[in-house]
């Protein structure tokens, strides 16, 4: 068998072989043309997206511009105009490795339009699927226009792995979502699917959080600073009371550049694992100041990933001046944010008589405050149901029952009443008749304008859930009507958890899922809290409405609602 030939790839294989790496979907293409845009000393920037930036990403900039002369060169592989250190040492641009726009350029159709303040006149230069064209005079202001059309048209491997155009819009706004957060002196404008997502002025840093994260969980965010064998850490970070559903209002900038470092999100997570409930994340907006030789940015085509010479040293940095924010009093600690369910208030009227309660009214009588009620426990008669008759409830978290066959029953009354609540609300969605409760006024919840316009995306199925919300300008939602189940006027956690539901970064939300997610955070946000007293008649009820309900067995995020001993596992237990 004769040996293979080795050729050298063409330059047009070898540019698609880059695409795959630096341009791994469209939010990776706006992120380097957005740091393309900075490195050019930009003052103002523009984003405007469509389908997602698989059909079209347009990066607007006023900053120092391309030469007629080098347009060409500019879209060559492997040239760049900033790599002044070639040791790769002192790397003060975001850019440096000369990869993006040919790589852009071999996956989609690129057009550059730039000029520099001194030149007469923008020229021109379009690049498609790897075919240069011709460098032409064109109309355009001082700085530079780049325009991406059918990204990975003509890459169609790459293609297939994209996601739906929405989850893809998602993640490119979330990428300039994290550039405009690493550089606040700089204007920036963000369009997604015609809408505005944010229009920001040139700012300071807390003016630019505020604006990113909303006025309400920034106003809560507590300054923070550190220093440590040379390395800088300032920033902004949330009390213990303010804490999120999903990691997005967390950001890290290191020597300007936004990272998504997993050693740094590893020591916020930690230093906040004791202060924030399991499954709930804080929020931060850190910046660190690390002297070039002790960092490596070239650690992956992408760059938003470092190597640290001292990441010990780092991560105790971030460690520690995050213990001390969390020390500092409380009364320090801003306004906690208000979290809707947490305030339930009693019912207006003495409860009825158990017997003759519905399970509405047996759940009315739950919201009763626990000091009223004496636990009387029933005699330990088995009773004829399947998880039996209440005999106690210990912690105020678990209510304890001995069912019919003798087994001994225990059942988590958080879990189990959210499933109840989930269930009953999809009964009343599948009929059609949730009830809704208009607002006498309507409240105005202040969010990041990502999640804003997330939530508006949904408005109308959220309507038919009875959470009826509009528009009111960038950044806010106006609440007209509430589930009327929910009974609880103070809206902004709620929507702000929803938002966070809907965003899961990067998966397509199909609306069935979006159903789900909004059920459960429905059923969450009005579900008796595990930490409260109930009295004997109330666990009799939370225990027969589960055996008329579907799916009570487990809650609305999986995890079992009851235990069941029965006498094999008692004695198994005890060894007998
Ligand atoms: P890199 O940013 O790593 O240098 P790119 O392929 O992103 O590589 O860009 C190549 C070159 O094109 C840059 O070095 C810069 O000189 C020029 N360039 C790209 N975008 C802009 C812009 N928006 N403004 C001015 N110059 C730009
Ligand atoms: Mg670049």
């Amino acid at each position: 068998m004769s040996a293979p030939q080795i050729r050298r790839l063409s330059a047009q294989t070898v540019n698609r072989i880059a695409a795959g790496e630096v341009i791994e979907r469209p939010a990776a293409a706006v992120k380097e043309l957005v740091e393309n845009a900075l490195d050019a000393g930009a003052r103002r920037i523009e984003v405007i997206l469509a389908g997602g930036g698989i059909t079209r990403i347009e990066v607007i900039d006023d900053g120092a511009g391309i030469a007629a002369a080098e347009l060409t060169l500019a879209i060559e592989r492997h040239a760049t105009s900033k790599l002044a250190d070639e040791a790769l040492v002192r790397i003060n641009t975001l850019g440096f490795r000369g990869e993006a726009l040919p790589s852009i350029g071999a996956a989609a159709k690129l057009t550059l339009i730039s000029r520099p303040a001194a030149q007469d006149g923008a020229y021109k230069i379009t690049v498609a699927g790897g075919a240069v064209g011709e460098v032409t005079p064109a109309a355009g202001a001082a700085g530079t226009r780049a325009i991406v059309e059918d990204l990975f048209y003509a890459t169609p491997a790459r293609r297939k792995f994209l996601r739906t155009p929405r989850a893809e819009a998602d993640a490119a706004e979330r990428a300039v979502w994290r550039l405009a957060l690493s550089a606040p002196e700089v204007a920036f404008r963000l369009v997604s699917e015609e809408r505005v997502l944010f229009d920001l002025p040139r700012q300071d840093e807390a003016a630019r959080v505020a604006a990113l994260f909303g006025r309400e969980t920034a106003a809560a965010m507590l300054p923070l600073a550190g220093a440590r064998d040379g390395v800088e850490l300032s920033g902004l970070a949330g009390p213990a009371s303010v804490s999120r559903a999903t990691t997005a209002l967390q950001s890290f900038v290191v020597n300007g550049r936004p990272v998504l470092d997993p050693l740094l999100r590893m020591a916020l997570r930690l230093a906040y694992r004791d202060v924030v409930p399991a499954g709930r994340h804080p929020v931060a907006a850190l910046r660190l100041m690390v002297p070039p030789e002790a960092l490596d940015v070239n650690v992956h085509p992408a760059k938003t990933e470092l190597r640290f010479a001292d990441g010990n040293g780092v991560r105790s940095l971030v460690m520690g001046a995050l213990a001390q924010l969390l020390a500092r009093p409380v009364s320090l600690a801003g306004a906690p944010m208000a979290r809707p369910g947490l305030n339930l208030r009693p019912p207006p009227a003495p409860a009825p008589s158990p017997a003759a309660r519905g399970f509405a009214e047996a759940e009315l009588a739950l919201l009763t405050p626990p000091a009223a009620r004496q636990i009387t426990p029933p005699a330990l008669v088995p009773a004829p149901h399947p998880l039996g008759a209440p005999v106690a409830q210990i912690l105020d978290t678990y209510v304890l029952a001995v069912a019919a066959d003798g087994a001994l029953v225990i059942i988590d009354q958080h879990a189990a009443h959210e499933r109840l609540t989930e269930e009953r609300l999809r009964g009343e969605f599948e009929a059609g008749r949730v009830a809704s409760q208009a607002l006498l006024v309507p409240v105005v919840v202040d969010l990041p304008p990502i999640e804003a316009m997330r939530l508006l995306a949904a408005a109308p199925l959220l309507a038919r859930l009875g959470l009826e919300i509009e528009a009111f300008g960038p950044g806010a939602v106006l609440v007209r009507a509430l589930p009327a189940a929910l009974k609880d006027p103070d809206a902004a956690g709620l929507l702000r958890d929803l938002a966070e539901e809907f965003a899961e970064s990067g998966t397509p939300v199909a609306l069935e899922a979006k159903l789900d997610a909004a059920l459960a955070r429905l059923a969450c946000h009005r579900s008796i809290r595990a930490g409260r007293r109930l009295a004997a008649d109330e666990m009799n009820a939370l225990l027969r409405q589960m055996e008329a309900t579907p799916r009570a067995a487990t809650c609305s995020h999986g995890r079992p609602t009851f235990l069941k001993l029965s006498r094999a596992e008692l004695e198994r237990l005890f060894g007998r």
